[in-house]
This record gives structure tokens, C-alpha cells and sequence, in this order.
């Protein structure tokens, strides 16, 4: 086992992991149904099919399918 790959492989996870809370703290998605604004609730969420500023969710509100658009949420 080369441990160059390995500490490779910790470096891409902890920074997949920094950006997953870094966009879960800063953007949200919009309904394209019903307009609510909600927050992807778990990694699965993550893994789906998408493109730039969109991506194919499930609205906890109305329980729709679409492409979310992915919104910059404001400072609080
Ligand atoms: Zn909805």
C-alpha cells in the first residue's frame, strides 16, 4: 500500500467534507412547484443528479420531484 495515495485520498475527503457544510451554511433550494426555500436534508441529497445552480430534489413541502434551484442564502 503506498500511503502517499492514502493521505491523497484523507485530503479530497476532508475537503468534500468542508464544502458540503460550507454550502449547506450558504445555500438553499427553491421549489420550482410550490417556492419553497428548504434545505437538502441528507447526503443523498448531495449525490443526485445535477447541474450548475440546479438540482434534482424532493421538496419536503409538497413532495415533488424537480430541479431545484439552488439559492444564495442571506447573512444573518
Ligand atoms: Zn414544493
Amino acid at each position: 500500500m503506498n500511503e502517499y495515495y492514502l493521505i491523497f485520498l484523507v485530503i479530497i475527503a476532508w475537503i468534500i467534507f468542508r464544502l458540503f457544510f460550507w454550502q449547506r451554511k450558504n445555500y438553499g433550494y427553491k421549489c420550482p412547484h410550490c417556492h419553497t426555500e428548504f434545505q437538502p436534508t441528507s447526503w443523498l441529497a448531495y449525490l443526485g443528479p445535477h447541474i450548475i445552480f440546479r438540482r434534482y430534489v424532493k421538496c419536503p413541502q409538497c413532495q415533488k420531484l424537480g430541479w431545484a434551484s439552488v439559492i444564495h442564502k442571506q447573512a444573518s
